[in-house]
């Protein structure tokens, strides 16, 4: 287990001391719907990147590649704006315990 930091070794309330954190921060975790991709029904028109807010969807070149669940907090945009319902929202349950 590491080490705890004593009360006067932590950082002054609300600083935050490196840039660049919040691509640790696994916001996936907060999920309760998961966005479920089906490739056979996607045009890449990638009206999901541009709207996600989390940056979640993954894409190269113009090409949809999927979803980052690491990131991905559930809120459905994907699926909303999808004009070929290739996103489904799904409850998170029916993945417990399986790899994203
Ligand atoms: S559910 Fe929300 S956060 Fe997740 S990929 Fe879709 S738009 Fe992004
Ligand atoms: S919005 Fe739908 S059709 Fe468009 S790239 Fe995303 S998944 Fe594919």
């Amino acid at each position: 287990m590491a080490e705890l930091k004593k009360w006067h070794e932590l950082p002054i309330a609300g600083l935050i001391v490196e840039p660049g954190t919040a691509r640790k921060y696994r916001t996936g975790d907060w999920r309760v719907k998961r966005p479920v991709y089906d490739r056979s029904k996607c045009i890449d028109c990638m009206f999901c990147w541009f709207y996600c807010p989390d940056q979640a969807i993954i894409q190269e070149k113009g090409v949809m590649k999927g979803i980052d669940y690491f990131y991905c907090k559930g809120c459905g945009v994907c699926a909303n704006v999808c004009p070929k319902s290739a996103i489904e929202m799904r409850p998170e349950t029916e993945f417990v315990g399986k790899e994203d």
